[in-house]
């Protein structure tokens, strides 16, 4: 006897114990699994010649045996080694089961199984034992694997002609809550088979029993038994729209991409046209777990009319859009189409684009008129549309530019640029903007105080890539965007400028002492008027900013970028007077001044100061006079 692995056993124990009233779904996890099964040995005959197979014999049988109390369901597909069993049905390593660790910490058992497919283990919700017996298409010997439950498993050779799997369930006795012995019913089976799985696009056959009139006579009836074919066949997203519901799509969703929380957005369509396709797409409600791994494949499952042909076309989503789950079908799409062939198809690629039009119409949708919904989806994703606007010099800015959202200081919250162009006041003609790590900090920095208090909107960008994406969009809608820390900024009147630039000049004498003082640090000191309460600002002048400098140099680069800074002094503050007073009867001083107030800028802007110690003591030293 074999001991199950720790994490599994866990999972077991909770399905033998399981008081979860949906109890029935495990037929449907374990048809599941059976086509799964056959899809990879079809997919497989596609490519391998050695590996022969007719479509039209794939399927999957169902038959019960009520005095054995036996249940069981057979499918011709790829089947399973003596290790495939081994690591397959001995360990939970499958792609959600972290994520399901997880949530099971959390959240009670009930609602856990509820959300998320758990596989073959749910067979022991309704049996004492469960026997698979299979032989894989890749060996001429065919293995048992059983077992009671939490005791072990057992795995040893048997005798099977065909490749293809055999689960064989022994359906627990009845209790007296329980009435387990419907399992063992035509007409229980019949009935699951069309709730959950009508869609699956193999034939599930079973044989039913039938009452006929007995030839000849008027009312004597006899048993006929005859084998049928359960499901439709037809994959919920052939269906139309009307006859799926959205609990349907949901635990499509769930067990098909491995989520355990519903998506945050369905959507459905079916083109017809030069091109006719059915697709089916869900946006994820959070981050799967492996967004960002080397792990992570964007992509869309592809299938030529039901039948699957590849598990992750990449060429059906462009990079911004990898976050979307799905598939597509189309009957024009050859079935042994190759990889490299498909790059070039002009099908595939009239789909893509298409999905692409698709998907960015249903986000544009859900801004308009969910705009809580969009929020949270861009919490989530918006780093990803982000992205594709500065990806390729901005190829593709112009489709996603309204897709954007950033934090604004006069809304409390997250605004489209068009948003903030509707608003913006009469005369003014940029958009302003400050930089930082976070919201709070952004809010505190002096440059922002002034244009706040001139009622302009300021857009906060707290993320790495934001700056970036205003250099690469330059403008919208004609107006061009402005950092509130750069140089430039034109905030005063005319006289006002005439003014500063006069006591500028004034003071360039002044200047030239405190520039000694930090030699190489910054190409100009001067005065501003940008600032209402603070003494001192770097600002940036060219195209680098102060917050670009910093996203850059965190890169793993050799080559460091330096911001061209400028340290402005609020002409309006007390310090002047005492800078002014310091450059008549004490340079030194005055230079130690300048040294403090450098540093306190860089300290506002989140740089750091390369000599702290001589500064905590220049300081020191003040506070001691
Ligand atoms: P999941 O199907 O979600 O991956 P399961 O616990 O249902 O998890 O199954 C675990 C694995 O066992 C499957 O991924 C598959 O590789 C294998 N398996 C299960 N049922 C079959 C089957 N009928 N034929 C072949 N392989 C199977």
């Amino acid at each position: 006897m074999k001991q199950f692995k720790a994490e599994s056993k866990r999972l077991l124990d909770l399905m033998i114990n399981s008081i979860y009233t949906n109890k029935e779904i495990f037929l449907r996890e374990l048809i599941s699994n059976a086509s799964d099964a056959i899809d990879k040995l079809y997919y497989r005959s596609l490519t391998d010649k050695s590996v022969n197979t007719n479509r039209a014999d794939l399927k999957i049988n169902i038959d019960i045996d009520k005095e054995a109390r036996e249940l069981v369901i057979s499918d011709n597909g790829c089947g399973m080694n003596e290790h495939e069993l081994e690591t397959n049905l001995g360990t939970i390593a499958k792609s959600g089961s972290l994520a399901f660790k997880e949530e099971n910490e959390k959240k009670e058992d009930i609602d856990i199984i509820g959300q998320f497919g758990v596989g073959f283990y749910s067979a022991f919700m309704v049996s004492d034992k469960v026997t698979v017996e299979s032989k894989s298409i890749d060996s001429d010997v065919a293995y048992r694997w059983s077992s009671k439950g939490a005791d072990g498993y057992t795995i040893e050779q048997c005798d099977k002609q065909d490749v293809g799997t055999k689960i064989i369930l022994h359906i627990k006795e009845d209790t007296e809550d329980e009435n387990y012995s419907e399992f063992l019913e035509e007409y229980k089976i019949e009935s699951l088979v069309k709730k959950y799985s009508d869609y699956i696009s193999y034939p599930i056959l079973m044989e039913v029993t039938h009452k006929h009139k007995k030839e000849g006579s008027e009312n004597k009836y006899e048993d006929v038994k005859e084998i049928e074919t359960l499901n439709s066949m037809v994959p919920i997203w052939k269906k139309p729209k009307s006859k799926v519901s959205e609990e349907e799509y949901n635990s499509f969703y769930m067990e098909k991409f491995y989520d355990f929380e519903k998506p945050s957005k369905i959507i459905h369509t079916s083109v017809e046209g030069q091109c006719s396709y059915n697709a089916l797409l869900f946006i994820p409600s959070h981050l799967p777990f492996d967004f960002y791994t080397k792990e992570y494949e964007k992509g869309l499952q592809l299938y030529s009319n039901g039948v699957l042909i590849m598990e992750k076309c990449e060429e059906l989503l462009p990079d911004y859009f990898s976050f979307v789950k799905g598939l597509v079908d189309s009957q024009d799409l050859s079935l042994n189409i190759s990889r490299e062939m498909l790059q070039n198809d002009r099908h595939l690629r009239i789909i893509a684009r298409n999905i692409e039009n698709k998907i960015k119409s249903e986000l544009e949708n859900m801004l308009r008129n969910n705009r809580e919904d969009y929020e949270k989806l861009f919490d989530t994703f918006g780093i990803q549309l982000k992205f594709g606007v500065y990806d390729n010099y901005g190829a593709n800015k112009d489709k996603l530019k309204d897709l954007l959202l950033f934090y604004s200081s006069k809304e409390k919250k997250q605004v489209t640029l068009k948003e903030y162009i509707e608003r913006m006041s009469e005369g003014q003609d940029v958009i302003y903007y400050a930089a930082g790590e976070t919201i709070d900090k952004i809010d505190m920095l002096p440059q922002v105080e002034l244009v706040k208090d001139k009622g302009y909107e300021i857009l906060y960008l707290k993320d790495n890539v934001d700056e970036f994406v205003l250099q690469v969009l330059m403008e919208y809608e004609g107006k061009k965007f402005q950092n509130v820390s750069a140089e430039d900024v034109d905030l005063d009147t005319d006289e006002e400028k005439e003014n500063l630039k006069k006591a500028n000049e004034e003071s360039k004498a002044l200047f030239n002492v405190m520039m000694e003082a930090i030699k190489g640090e910054v190409q100009e000191i001067r005065f501003t008027h940008r600032l209402k309460n603070h003494p001192v600002c770097l600002t940036s002048e060219g195209a680098i900013s102060i917050e670009m400098q910093k996203v850059l140099n965190q890169m793993p680069n050799d080559r460091k970028v330096d911001a061209k800074k400028v340290l402005e002094i609020n002409e309006n503050h007390k310090i002047t007077e005492k800078l002014k007073e310091l450059y008549s009867n004490d340079t030194e001083e005055l230079k130690k001044y300048t040294k403090i107030l450098y540093s306190q800028a860089r300290l506002i802007e989140g740089l750091t100061i390369d000599n702290p110690t001589e500064i905590t003591n220049l300081i020191c030293d003040m506070m001691s006079k």
